[in-house]
């Protein structure tokens, strides 16, 4: 394509969420959300309008389908499972009996009755004022733009022309909905940017999944940006270059072919061990929160699962599977990943994740409220189903289970006698279950690391959670962008920790490993593997990059370098370090 070279280079900075480079005309959507109509009924109309209402349901339904099993056809990791949700906001019943109550009682008409009831909801979410939240009301209202859409006869089908012009481009939007991204043509589309959004959302997600390069946060693009401007969206620095200029264009096209080079080479590594080059073994395993994720561990040459974040699937359907329901899936896990192990983490609710239980009143702390095991604690019963079957998937396969949130040795020791008493119970009914299953616990809270030493008296493992041990060690919430530079894995104080509990491990003959995102992050692998972790469990997707890491480094140098950084004063010091021997070892890794 041609590039006009009267018009003057500008670079402007966004935040990068999905890596890449993408050169090309912008194509800007300015879309808003859709009004409905608002009539009022005749009494005798009100059935009618039931079933207009079913109608649209049952074909956003189908179209949802239709999407997650395109997502799920195309995508290497698990984000059809984003439809998933969207079906069940799509099908939640207590929304639809309002909406059925308003038509039969209030006549209004079906799509005003919709939209309203949805508005409610999302603004109830938007009060809460928690980007977590916020996300899931972006959610709904994609869901909802569906919906309305689908109360007219025309079939829109899953295609937006306006997101879909005839030639390649590069989309800039205020903000994306999920099925916008799952619906663009991935031959024409080249790379997103939009205003909004953050590395956690949604869209955000997608794209790395379907390998579109992306750029969130870029203030008043829209505006700003004309359709059929040439840029480069750089999906590594979150630089895009408008009317760049021809060395700048070559420049980023050898970028690009060395990238690519890369991505290749990794595939290869799939059988390989995770081994430094002078023999130190490190167990790679992944992360998941879906049984039907098992296929992307197998294909990301993992070895097992480290952590299973639970409360995803028990959560997912506003009630909690029963016991028989849970050992099903767990069982499928323990199969699936035979002959690795598969570390199952009990119910994490609370804090930025799904409530505790469903309608739960908003706490004013989330993060330092009823989460993680303090909710199995007090809600024994619901404990023990998990428990249980847990107990029973492990005669099928090889599986641990971990307790998140440990602050006290008093919470762990109920946790385990709850356990044995799980164990008793199945034993006296003929039940079989594995008795050996390994027991562990995650280290998020500076007590628990600071209480190492006593706690592992009492696991099998520990699993360092960064996400959470960042953010109460140094009090930066994990999910509040106005304090995220704050947010340091290379924070003194945290390194401090994560080598107090790999030593008290060790003092207790049991093993490590991290599963928070600092595992995932190439630039720390030196320090993590220096300081003696035995185990990480990262995304499926940044796996093999992580595995080619450890096989670059020596186990040595990195003592030496843990050692170093645990007498440096600044995060600053501690990331460069890490960082510079992870340059000399993989610099083609490092995005
Ligand atoms: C963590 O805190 O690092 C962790 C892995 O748990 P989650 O992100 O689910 O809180
Ligand atoms: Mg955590």
């Amino acid at each position: 394509m041609s590039v006009d070279h009267s018009l003057k280079e500008t670079i402007i900075q966004g935040t990068a969420v999905s890596p890449g480079i993408a050169f090309g005309p912008v194509h800007v959507i300015a879309r808003g959300m859709i009004a409905p109509e608002v009539y009022e009924i005749s009494p005798d109309h009100v059935d009618y309008e039931i079933s207009r209402f079913q109608d649209a349901i049952a074909k956003t339904k189908s179209q949802l389908s239709g999407i997650q099993k395109k997502i799920e056809d195309i995508s290497k990791n698990q984000d059809a499972l984003i439809f998933e949700a969207h079906l069940m906001i799509l099908e939640d019943k207590s929304l639809i009996n309002k909406v059925i109550d308003s038509i039969q009682n209030l006549h209004q008409n079906a799509e005003h009755a919709y939209y309203a009831v949805v508005q409610t909801y999302c603004e109830a979410i938007r009060r809460m004022n928690d980007s977590y939240l916020a996300e899931r009301a972006t959610d709904i209202d994609d869901v909802a733009q569906r919906v309305i859409r689908n109360f007219s006869t025309a079939d829109d089908e899953h295609k937006s022309p306006e997101l879909n012009p005839e030639h390649q481009h590069i989309i800039v939007a205020y903000d994306l909905t999920p099925s916008d991204t799952a619906t663009i043509d991935r031959q024409k589309s080249l790379g997103f940017i939009t205003e909004q959004g953050s590395v956690n959302s949604h869209t955000a997600i997608l794209s790395r999944s379907l390998g579109i390069p992306a750029i969130v946060g870029l203030e008043n693009a829209v505006m700003n940006i004309k359709t059929l401007t040439t840029i480069i969206l750089d999906g590594y620095t979150g630089q895009v270059i408008l009317n760049p200029e021809i060395a700048t264009v070559t420049k980023y096209r050898e970028i690009q072919r060395k990238k690519q080079l890369i991505e290749s080479d990794l595939d290869e590594l799939k059988e390989r061990k995770t081994q430094t080059t002078d023999g130190r073994l490190i167990t790679l395993s992944a992360n998941i929160e879906f049984s039907n994720e098992l296929k992307y561990v197998e294909k990301s040459g993992a070895a097992g699962v480290g952590l299973f974040r639970t409360e995803f699937y028990l959560l997912k359907s506003g009630e909690i599977p029963d016991e028989n329901r849970q050992t099903r899936v767990y069982t499928e896990v323990a199969k699936g990943t035979l002959p690795h192990q598969t570390i199952i983490r009990t119910l994490d609710a609370g804090g930025d994740k799904l409530p505790a239980e469903p309608l739960t009143e908003a706490e004013p702390n989330p993060f330092l409220g009823w989460r993680g095991i303090r909710v199995s604690l007090s809600r024994v019963a619901m404990f023990k189903d998990q428990l249980k079957a847990i107990l029973r998937a492990s005669a099928h396969g090889n599986l641990g289970v971990m307790f998140p949130l440990i602050s006290a040795l008093k919470e762990l020791l109920r946790a385990k006698d709850i356990l044995k008493e799980c164990m008793d119970e199945l034993a006296a009914a003929n039940i079989p279950f594995d008795p050996e299953i390994e027991v562990g616990m995650m280290i998020e809270v500076p007590s628990a690391a600071l209480m190492a030493d006593e706690l592992g008296r009492h696991v099998d493992f520990f699993s360092i959670g960064t996400n959470d041990l960042i953010q109460y060690t140094t009090a930066v919430d994990r999910v509040n962008k106005n304090v995220s530079m704050l947010y340091k894995p290379t924070n003194p104080g945290v390194v401090r920790l994560i080598h107090m509990t790999v030593q008290a491990a060790r003092a207790n003959g049991i093993w490590t490993g991290v599963c928070g995102e600092m595992a995932s992050d190439v630039s720390l692998t030196p320090l993590l593997v220096g300081l003696g972790i035995d185990e990480m469990s990262v995304g499926t997707h940044q796996l093999p990059k992580i595995k080619k890491a450890v096989r670059s480094l020596d186990y040595n140098d990195c003592k030496e370098l843990a050692n170093k950084a645990l007498n440096c004063r600044f995060s600053s010091e501690i990331f460069n370090l890490s960082n510079n021997m992870a340059k000399e070892c993989y610099n083609e890794l490092i995005d």
